[in-house]
């Protein structure tokens, strides 16, 4: 064990890619003299390794940290409705492989044959590494409880165990994509330094995440952050959840096909982007709506939650970017009156699609901290 101060400056290294040593000491709150003993301990044990930092004003030659080239590593895979992404992601959040299919053929309720041939792939992926990859995350856009799938109903999956993608992997953290976007903008995008920070993820379902100092507060069994599921919505229409007035279903393409008068659409995603790509003023006036709806539920939240940040991602992203003045006029006007002066900003999500892949990282990044040799 090489105890807390070099754990700690491991993580350093891991949120601040390219962090010069003496950066990293003072961010640990040692002086030059034990940062070099740290740096060797951590250097010794093939977790980070060092290069010149080149000329840095007139203060003393210092190197920038950077993961050891025989550096643990972990495996972050990424389920969509369509498609499957799986990327080999190293200390400080750097992808240096990737694999995966924008189609998954057939996938609809044929989870188990599709993670077959997933697994097999991703067996591949790790051979070519030779065991540095020491740990796996999987997103799926579905709900997930006790690291299990218990149901995704835009892939027609339920009760599917996606531990087995890596049998008896060190370390596996599998969790919904929306919670794991969340995860990733509190560890790499908009939220970097939030306290508390609220993430909501519009896409297929709505989502997202309560993260607490970088930590996702999960919940008893994972299934925390289900935001959609709060009856913020209009009480006759069903939720695929079995409730009724579903936050969710108001905000997704159903709801934009329902506002305009359309038949219901197949794929109520590729219908919500083409929504939000016209510029007629039917497909404007549905767009706001929807976003009004958003920004509703956003302040109910933030009156409940109390977080320091909003940040949206998904379609969240387009309907702040379409129609911010409803999104604002209906997040202000919900918020408590105290609140309005200051209200916290609600700010679009920066990693966008890459966002539950990298939370995926994240979260393997923090069950395999305990097992490093530190
Ligand atoms: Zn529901």
């Amino acid at each position: 064990m090489i105890g807390t101060r070099a754990s700690e400056l491991l993580r350093v290294v891991h949120e601040n890619p390219d962090v010069t040593r003496a950066d990293a000491a003072r961010m640990v709150g040692v002086g030059t003299g034990a940062a070099t003993g740290l740096v060797a301990r951590l250097t010794a044990a093939e977790l980070i390794s060092e290069r010149p930092a080149g000329v840095v004003g007139r203060g003393r030659p210092t190197t920038v940290l950077q993961p050891h080239p025989r550096g643990p590593l972990v495996l972050a895979v990424a389920f969509t409705h369509e498609s499957w992404r799986a990327e080999v992601v190293q200390l400080g959040g750097a992808v240096v492989a990737c694999d995966g299919d924008e189609e998954m053929v057939h996938a609809y309720g044929e989870g188990e044959r599709v993670l077959l041939s997933v697994k097999e792939r991703l067996t591949r992926l790790r051979r070519r590494f030779r065991g540095r990859i020491r740990g796996m995350g999987v997103s799926v856009p579905g709900l997930v409880a006790k690291d299990r799938l218990v149901e995704a109903s835009t892939l027609g999956w339920s009760g599917v165990d996606l531990t087995t993608l890596w049998p008896n992997a060190p370390v596996m953290a599998v969790g919904n994509d929306a919670t794991f976007a969340g995860a990733a903008e509190s560890h790499r995008g908009a939220a970097v330094g939030a306290a508390l920070a609220l993430h909501i993820r519009v896409d297929a379902g709505l989502g997202g995440a309560l993260v607490e100092n970088g930590r996702v507060l999960a919940g008893a069994i994972g299934l925390g952050g289900e935001f959609g599921h709060i009856p913020f919505g209009a009480g006759d229409i069903e939720c695929p959840c079995g409730a009724r007035g579903c936050w969710g279903p108001s905000l997704d393409g159903h709801a934009l096909a329902r506002l305009m008068g359309q038949p219901d659409p197949a794929d109520p995603v590729a219908y919500a982007r083409r929504v939000l790509a016209a510029d007629g003023e039917r497909e404007r006036g549905a767009v706001a709506v929807v976003a009004a709806r958003l920004g509703r539920g956003i302040a109910g939240l933030v009156n409940a939650i109390d977080p320091d940040l909003v940040t949206v991602g998904g379609l969240g992203v387009d309907y702040l970017a379409a129609a911010s003045r409803s999104l604002d006029d209906a997040y202000l006007a919900g918020l408590m009156a105290f609140r309005r002066a200051d209200p916290p900003p609600v700010l679009a999500a920066s990693l966008l699609e890459g966002g539950p892949v990298a939370g995926a990282a994240e979260e393997a990044w923090a069950r395999l901290w305990p097992l490093l040799p530190t």
